[in-house]
């Protein structure tokens, strides 16, 4: 908690920023004690109720939906009370109190709470990563690098606010005087994924909050438990009543309510472009009694792909595919789903991929001996399945592995023969099925790369200067990675978002983020 005398103490003197520390990886010692620890603990614990938090207090519904272990659907995460309408009404007006007083708040004292947020999570690191191993399925590793790259964002925006919370001097014209400063727009709705449960959660809400924005958060229905975290947090640090409302309950029902609004100003959204699109469409409306216009920052779906040029380190490159395209079960915006591999290297890489991939274990991701588990559901588990059963028909399926028979799992999947015109070179997986594109050369692999509607992350392995300098120009991606993985991008130093149908152009953990949450404002003053 934040004392009123550390608060009064007036500036806050902040470090630089400085990136959490990755996972040290499952053979480090303090990991290999700390996360049987931590699970063993978590399990102790599973099956409680929670609440919604509606204007600082804890609110029961009748109404209850169970999170369970995608490894073990028998086992309850959580029974998590569900919001309606009546609730999420009273969501956001608490949300419209507070915003009364938070938006006059000093950035500098709305920063102090997202930092002392980042210190708790940082202490419960390992707690709040075994939760996501058990409610999301992810491995060790994908858990702690989530619930870190949350921290950041808690410290990268913190820091940012203060930035731009100071007015800027925009010069004199004459005798008059001239100045900017930014407002927050007003309540934000934050609607989330689950496949990043507790970091997109955070930084969306983070962002909004230290910009002004009261907030109502919608969890993933996959994530509730995770998302309860955030309630944890933020209440312990003492944010004001109706700043932070956490309102879990199905998209379908709640969120047009939340997005028809005419109290909502922002919603921050990241997810599939289907609910997406449906969001960016409905907030373009004016209902009665709205007297903003809707602003949408909108993260969406993808088909990446990494191109394989001739000269590249062969390990590195199989190492670096598998992860980006298998690390927790494909369940990434960022993951590769698109091999292309120019001609010239195909049958001394691609045999060779398929090797290592035979060598990867699938089983529950509590064991770090697993590098998959299983995904999230039982219907990302049917339309994944469909998936893999087109690829024995578009292409040839060159490995698709054993699963276990308790759990949501799906084999991994490799497929060559795939061409532009597939579907599944086209439709977003989301899930670890490979599609291997075998391109005549460099030209045909950017044109192959560039092939679809989406424009999120990509990748190049090559030792051509030219053809590394000719990506950078032509693969029209946000995020551009040469000579690593495509996955793992991380605060600041790697702002991430895409544009075409991957997103509205915004980048989170970059400098432009907290401006999508605010309006300027100019003052000139006559002497
Ligand atoms: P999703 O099905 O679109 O759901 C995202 C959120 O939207 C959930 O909270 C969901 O609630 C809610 N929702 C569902 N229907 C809605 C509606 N009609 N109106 C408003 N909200 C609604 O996506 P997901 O399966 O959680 O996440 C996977 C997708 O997210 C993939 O497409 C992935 O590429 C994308 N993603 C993108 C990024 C990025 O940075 N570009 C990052 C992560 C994920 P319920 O859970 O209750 O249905």
């Amino acid at each position: 908690m934040i004392t009123d005398s550390a608060r009064s103490q007036g500036i806050l003197s902040l470090s630089p920023f400085w990136n959490e520390r990755t996972f040290p990886g499952v053979d480090d010692p303090k990991v290999r004690r700390a996360f049987p620890a931590a699970i063993a603990h978590v399990r102790g614990q599973l099956g409680q109720t929670y609440p919604l938090y509606i204007d600082g207090r804890d609110v029961t519904a009748g109404q209850t939906l169970d999170s369970v272990n995608p490894a073990k659907p028998d086992e309850v995460i959580g029974k998590v009370c569900q919001g309606d309408t009546a609730k999420t009404e009273l969501a956001l007006a608490a949300a419209e109190r507070a915003l009364a007083s938070w938006r006059d708040v000093e950035p500098i004292e709305r920063a102090r709470y997202l930092i002392e947020a980042a210190g708790l999570a940082r202490r419960r690191i390992f707690e709040y990563s075994a939760w996501q191993v058990l409610e999301e399925g992810k491995q060790w590793g994908q858990a702690y690098n989530d619930v870190a790259e949350g921290i950041d964002f808690l410290e990268y925006y913190a820091r940012e606010m203060i930035r731009l919370g100071a007015p800027q001097d925009m010069g004199s014209y004459g005798s008059e005087s001239n100045y900017c400063f930014y407002q927050p727009k007003g309540v934000a709705v934050v609607i989330a994924p689950w496949n990043f449960p507790f970091a997109i959660s955070c930084g969306m809400c983070a962002a909004a909050i230290v910009a002004g924005n009261p907030v109502v958060y919608k969890p993933s229905s996959q994530a509730m438990v995770v998302g309860h975290h955030l309630v944890e947090l933020f209440r312990e640090v003492g944010l004001p009543g109706g700043v932070f409302n956490y309102v879990p309950g199905p998209g379908s029902a709640l969120g047009d309510y939340l997005v028809d609004s005419p109290k909502v100003n922002v919603v921050a959204f990241t997810g599939s472009m289907n609910v997406g699109l449906r969001i960016i469409e409905r907030a373009g409306r004016t209902p009665a009694g709205q007297t903003t216009v809707k602003k949408v920052v909108c993260e969406m779906g993808s088909k990446n792909a990494i191109v394989l040029d001739e000269e590249f380190d062969h390990d590195a490159a199989i190492r670096d595919v598998l992860y980006s395209a298998f690390g927790y079960q494909g369940q990434k915006c960022s993951a590769c789903s698109r091999l292309i591999v120019l001609d010239k290297v195909y049958n001394r890489f691609v045999p060779a991929l398929v090797e290592a991939a035979r060598k990867l274990k699938i089983g529950p991701a509590e064991d770090p001996r697993n590098y998959l588990g299983p995904v999230i559901d039982e219907k990302a588990q049917r339309s994944i399945l469909r998936y893999v059963e087109l690829a024995g028909k578009e292409g040839k399926i060159l490995y698709q592995s054993e699963v276990p028979g308790e759990g949501y799992y799906v084999p991994l999947t490799i497929v060559e023969g795939i061409t532009p015109e597939n579907r599944l070179a086209q439709e977003e997986v989301f899930g670890p099925v490979l599609s291997i594109m075998r391109a005549k050369d460099f030209d045909e692999a950017m044109d192959w790369a560039n092939s679809t509607k989406f424009a999120l992350t990509g990748g190049v392995f090559s030792s051509h200067r030219e053809h590394l300098d000719r990506a950078v120009r032509e693969f029209r991606v946000g995020n551009l990675y040469l000579n690593r993985g495509n996955v793992g991008a991380l605060v600041k130093v790697q702002p991430f978002g895409g544009f075409k149908m991957s997103g509205a152009g915004t980048k989170a953990g970059g400098p432009d983020y907290l401006l999508h949450f605010m309006d300027p404002r100019c003052v000139t003053e006559q002497p």
